[in-house]
């Protein structure tokens, strides 16, 4: 087979090594004479693998011990409601920075829940920056403060976070966790939807320091509170087993290389040949975030002429390019290089974009 340059969004390209794996052990998972989708999530043999899954995040994002690391299942988008289900209580107001579309669903499922306030956006020039750190307007009393810290449609990243002077931060990590390293003790809760760096979808990863949940409402739903998973190391129901056995080999295969420094050096080193494919085309590719605002991880711009731009996502995937479209929402192209897209993938990509603009 002649594998494909994939550039989706999400779900996304996986480490080839890791699927190679996968493959190999999927008939007799660690000599069970059963695959791992047919073992109990009871089994010691499991157990193995979800106690790994947890070992190596605390390793790779260097988490600290008072922070519990949850497997859960609904998406980050079940995240939008649990955050103010569990941390906004009564009377209290939640502040959320708006980046684009995720932090705009996120706002709408805590307006629901309780008070908000928005401390600072960056809708007034489509979600193109980030807004400066002391524009933000945080107040001691806000419960926490939410950020999208990569906003995959628009393609915009933050690059250094706010200090929120104790307020709680809270991060929708989805599209860039893993990708670099960041101080998590910053945070209060992170959460993140696996499959763009982590693993297949199907599971969504939790990180929250404990001391969080003092004031959590006695009536929420079972399922529905953090306190139930933590007591349980995720495992009060029948956990999403295959992707979470998936993500520890991803996360084996990302200390393999060498962790997130080398993992962010690689990032960065792809996310420059295409950005220097716009740049230097005088006008021809248009990115659509302002230059310090870019993100790493989703490269998004258009072409000055539309005519042109259709013909570029059909040739693009003509070649053999996958997922180039922009997301539904906003149009343009977008290519997603998440730490499984290969360089060579993305220097195909760059070479694709100049020949295509020389011979139009
Ligand atoms: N947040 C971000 C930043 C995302 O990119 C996505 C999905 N693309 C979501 C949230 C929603 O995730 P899910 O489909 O896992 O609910």
């Amino acid at each position: 087979m002649k594998r494909a340059y994939n550039f989706n969004a999400g779900p996304s390209a996986l480490p080839w090594p890791v699927l190679e794996q996968v493959q190999a052990e999927l008939l007799d998972f660690a000599g069970t004479g059963m695959s791992i989708m047919e073992i109990s999530h009871r089994s010691k043999d499991y157990d193995a693998v979800h106690n790994h899954a947890k070992a190596m995040l605390y390793k790779l994002l260097a988490i600290p011990e008072d922070y519990e690391i949850l497997f859960l299942q609904g998406g980050a988008s079940l995240q939008f409601a649990m955050v103010p289900m569990n941390l906004l209580a009564q009377g209290q107001t939640a502040n959320y920075i708006l980046t684009g579309t995720w932090s705009e669903k996120a706002l709408k499922e805590a307006e629901k829940l309780g008070g908000t306030f928005v401390g600072g956006s960056s809708e007034d020039r489509n979600y193109k920056y980030i807004p400066a750190l002391d524009s933000l307007q945080i107040s001691r009393d806000h419960a926490y403060v939410h950020i999208t810290s990569n906003n995959t449609i628009y393609g915009t990243q933050w690059h250094e976070f706010p200090d929120t002077e104790g307020v709680p931060l809270i991060a929708d990590m989805s599209s860039d966790i893993l990708s670099r390293p960041f101080d998590v003790s910053k945070f209060g809760l992170i959460y993140a939807g696996a499959q763009k760096n982590l693993g297949p979808a199907g599971v969504t990863v939790v990180i929250i320091r404990r001391d969080l949940l003092t004031n959590v409402p006695e009536q929420l739903p079972t399922m529905l509170k953090y306190k139930t998973h933590i007591d349980s190391n995720s495992l009060y129901n029948t956990p999403p087993t295959t992707s979470i056995y998936v993500l520890s080999k991803v996360l084996d295969w990302v200390d393999s290389r060498g962790g997130l420094e080398a993992i962010a050096e690689h990032n960065r080193a792809k996310a420059e040949l295409l950005y220097d494919a716009i740049d230097t085309s005088d006008g021809f590719y248009q990115g659509h975030a302002d230059p310090e605002a870019r993100s790493l991880m989703n490269v998004t711009f258009t072409l000055a002429d539309k005519d042109l731009e259709a013909k570029f996502l059909a040739e693009a995937k003509a070649a053999g390019f996958v997922g180039i479209n922009g997301h539904r929402s906003v149009g343009g192209c977008r290519a997603s290089i998440y730490n499984a897209v290969p360089i060579e993938a993305v220097e195909a990509l760059r070479d694709f974009m100049l020949d295509f603009r020389a011979k139009n």
